[in-house]
């Protein structure tokens, strides 16, 4: 077999292996249709069933109660951005944001571009260093939903706990942690998430909506841009991303096979506790910019002593076999993506290497 790296890509990123053999096994012939499902129809009863299995697996991992739709659509979290406000946002109302990061902070330009947005807390002039506390936060009555973003992808902090918003529908941007962990997902009325993080690759965008929500959204939009349009036809009003979302199945079944979410989190838990463990370890070398009570276990960012030394550091990794480790270019810096596929050995070589350089380049 061909020699694979340690990658710490922010999305797309890391699948796992045993995903990857299945989706080659399968290529060329699926399940004896003599075609691969790239050549399939989907109205074809095979990727019906990849579809109903992949809607149904989502519910299962996540605990969602039968009063939730699983939708998969395109246009990336990024189209969430629109199509939240559009659908739910009506005259008079605002959506209210909370911006604890670049994504969040672009989710609530797109809201005012169609509708109205509120901002309720924003650490932006900080740096988006932290969450706020859940006692921060206040809700507007004329709030037509709350959004949050649950992780930071660019600067690595995450809400440890969701707020409770009342009677104020809460909706979440979870593309970067979204079933990395149990959680109480049935709080949301509505969740995003680009897949290409936690989920398959990049092409589909996994949409959870409670029915009651769904029935508020606005009818006067261009079917296209209407979750309803999407809700009626188990997402297939047009042609779906169909690879993604087989792809995407897989995964859900690979999680199911770990254990689920408790046994995913266990993962997840010791290897963030690898990384940050070396980044507290070494206080005079590494520096997490993030307040610890609202580190992201999925994406752990840190500083060198100086940017030549981070250049320095991911050109080592790199040649060692660390792939993807360089922080978003809008903060610099060393980021290292911990998404479920990422192997617990990948974060404990990952903290060797930390602290091997350390001892070479330290002053
Ligand atoms: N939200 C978050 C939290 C993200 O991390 C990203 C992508 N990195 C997006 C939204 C945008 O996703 P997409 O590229 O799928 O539009």
């Amino acid at each position: 077999m061909s020699k694979r790296v340690y990658n710490f890509n922010p999305g797309p990123s890391a699948l796992p292996l045993e995903v990857l053999n299945i989706v080659r096994e399968e290529l060329l012939d699926y399940k004896g249709t003599g075609m691969s499902i790239l050549e399939s129809s989907h109205r074809g009863k095979e990727y019906e069933e990849i579809n109903n299995s992949a809607m149904s697996l989502v519910k299962e991992i996540l605990g969602l109660g039968d009063n939730y739709k699983v939708l998969f659509l395109t246009g990336g979290a990024s189209m969430q951005f629109a199509m939240v406000p559009m659908n739910f946002v009506p005259e008079g109302k605002v959506g209210a944001y909370v911006d604890t990061g670049s994504w969040a902070n672009k989710a609530i330009k797109e809201c005012n571009a169609v509708a109205k947005a509120q901002v309720l807390f924003s650490a932006k002039a900080d740096g988006y260093k932290r969450i706020p506390k859940l006692s921060e936060l206040s809700y507007p009555e004329n709030a037509a939903y709350v959004h949050i973003t649950s992780n930071n992808t660019i600067e690595g902090c995450q809400w440890q706990e969701f707020p409770n918003t009342g009677k104020i529908p809460l909706i979440c941007d979870m593309s970067s942690d979204i079933a990395s962990r149990p959680a109480d997902y049935n709080r949301f009325a509505l969740i995003y998430a680009g897949a290409q993080k936690n989920l398959g690759p990049a092409g589909v965008t996994l949409v959870i909506i409670r029915e009651d929500f769904l029935a508020t959204c606005k009818s006067t939009l261009p079917v296209i841009l209407n979750y309803q349009t999407y809700a009626n036809e188990s997402s297939l009003y047009n042609t779906p991303p169909a690879f993604a979302v087989y792809v995407t199945k897989l995964v859900l079944e690979w999680i199911k096979r770990q254990g689920g979410l408790t046994a995913i989190e266990k993962v997840n838990k010791a290897k963030k506790d690898y990384v940050y463990g070396m980044v507290d370890k070494y206080p005079d070398f590494f520096r997490g910019p993030v307040e610890q009570a609202s580190r992201s276990w999925m994406n752990l960012t840190f500083r060198l002593p100086d940017e030549e030394l981070e250049k320095k550091f991911i050109a080592e990794a790199k040649a060692a076999g660390f792939v993807g480790l360089k922080g978003h270019r809008s903060v610099g810096g060393i980021r290292a993506s911990l998404y479920n596929a990422v192997p617990l050995e990948g974060a404990q070589k990952l903290a060797e290497f930390m602290e091997n350089f350390r001892s070479a380049n330290k002053k």
